[in-house]
């Protein structure tokens, strides 16, 4: 049951009252895309521009042009170059900042393939992009003037996999457009990926918020075939030929299933407009991942697979914090206990007032005991974000927690409809 503050923030969300920029002034509607390599070790890194390409689709909203949120260790800025005015820009995470946080990291310097997107500029635009430190402060990493007449900008043809939208709530401006890639399905398996994108977004559909904006959304699929079936499972020496080269075993975690090969994943994503990318892979071992504004992937046919895939999706789509503690992550000391973390659904208490203060009733105790009698309650429990000590969650489960069926916390539902709101305004 919501409380009355619950509905109050939900109809006054916070990204109501900033400056937006009229899209068709500056952008068309389709898509310029930047593709860079991130390189460097724990403590360092650096962008290496690699190309610019010109892809057919635009899945955003055109009114909703400026990032409100603050969520994501990296931040995507596009200004007039005339005029330094800001007119487009995104947060985001990448796999790159994960494996920093990583003992690996402390030893050696990888490089990993990233990519930006944002509508297509009318006019020369300064592209910048900024990554925070540990403190949270934002420092410029890579800036670039783009001219959007250029002709090295690449404009082939969309490869001609065939696409399908089969849920439609109508047009990619007004809705969230997820598109679904199939991983390690071959062609003669295309029938069990469409049925498993249904099988997906029925569960999704099931859990709030979701039931309740179930007409905001469109289900995109692009029927791009692996070669193999079944993905890499490297510590059991398995290794496919599929479209996007992901793997179990990710920082030598065996059920942390990613790919390194982002470029790929765009490439079969841009076939249709779209705001989130989820990637389904076709095996039965259990694993996935999910990084805000990336990708999610969720494995198809665990027994735990539409769990998974709704919790990664929590990652991806609204930058939603892992609230569990106890268990087996790479991170070393992932969170700064002197900083409050951006995610909406964790706190250190160094700055509460900013996140679900409000939404506690006033006999709930802060921080509040692990008690039965505040089980279902919004309080400040302590364990969260990888730590028992020292970071709080907003409720004693959550499907951020554990593996609890449409469970997501009141913050957590909030932050999710917060975020299909500003996308579909
Ligand atoms: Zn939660």
């Amino acid at each position: 049951m919501r409380s009355f503050f619950f509905v109050l923030l939900s109809v006054f969300p916070c990204f109501q009252g900033i400056a937006q920029i009229n899209f068709s002034t500056h952008f068309e509607q389709k898509t310029l895309r930047l593709d860079y390599i991130q390189a460097g070790t724990a403590n360092s890194s650096e962008i290496y521009f690699k190309e610019l390409r010109e892809e057919p689709y635009w899945g955003g909203s055109l009114n909703q042009l400026i990032d409100t949120f603050g969520y994501g260790m990296y931040k995507l800025e596009v200004k007039d170059s005339l005029n330094g005015k800001l007119i487009y820009s995104r947060g985001f995470n990448t796999l790159f900042q994960e494996w920093q946080t990583t003992i690996e990291a402390s030893k050696i310097s990888r490089a990993f393939k990233e990519s930006v997107i944002m509508p297509y500029p009318k006019n020369t635009v300064l592209v910048e992009i900024y990554a925070r430190d540990r403190k949270l402060k934002y420092s410029k990493l890579f800036e670039r003037y783009i001219n959007p007449k250029d002709y090295f900008i690449h404009r082939e043809n969309p490869p001609s996999w065939p696409v399908q939208k089969i849920v439609n709530s109508g047009s990619p401006d007004k809705n969230v457009d997820l598109v679904f890639i199939p991983e390690g399905y071959t062609k003669a398996e295309m029938d069990k990926f469409k049925n498993d994108v249904t099988r997906f977004t029925s569960e999704l559909f099931s859990w709030q918020p979701f039931t309740e904006f179930k007409n905001k959304f469109n289900i995109w699929l692009v029927e791009a075939p692996s070669d193999e079936s079944g993905t890499d499972i490297p510590g059991d020496s398995i290794w496919k030929k599929t479209i996007l080269n992901s793997n179990f075993y990710t920082f030598d975690i065996e059920r942390y299933l990613t790919t390194e090969d982002y470029w790929a994943v765009r490439d079969v994503a841009s076939c249709v407009p779209y705001d989130q990318i989820c990637i389904l892979v076709n095996t039965d071992k259990y694993g996935g991942g999910g990084i805000y504004n990336f990708y999610n992937l969720s494995v198809s046919d665990n027994e735990y697979s539409e769990y998974v895939f709704v919790h990664e999706f929590g990652h991806s789509f609204t930058c939603l914090a892992d609230e569990y503690y106890a268990s087996e992550t790479a991170y070393n000391e992932y969170y700064d206990l002197q900083t409050e973390p951006y995610e909406v659904n964790i706190t250190t208490l160094v700055n509460f007032d900013k996140k679900w203060k409000s939404l506690l009733e006033d006999d709930i105790p802060v921080p509040t005991p692990a008690d039965s009698v505040y089980l279902g309650k919004t309080g400040v429990f302590e364990g969260g974000g990888y730590l028992a000590k020292g970071i709080y969650r907003p409720s004693m489960d959550c499907s951020m927690k554990s593996q609890s069926v449409n469970n997501f916390c009141a913050v957590c539902q909030k932050a999710l409809e917060d975020m299909i709101r500003f996308l579909t305004e």
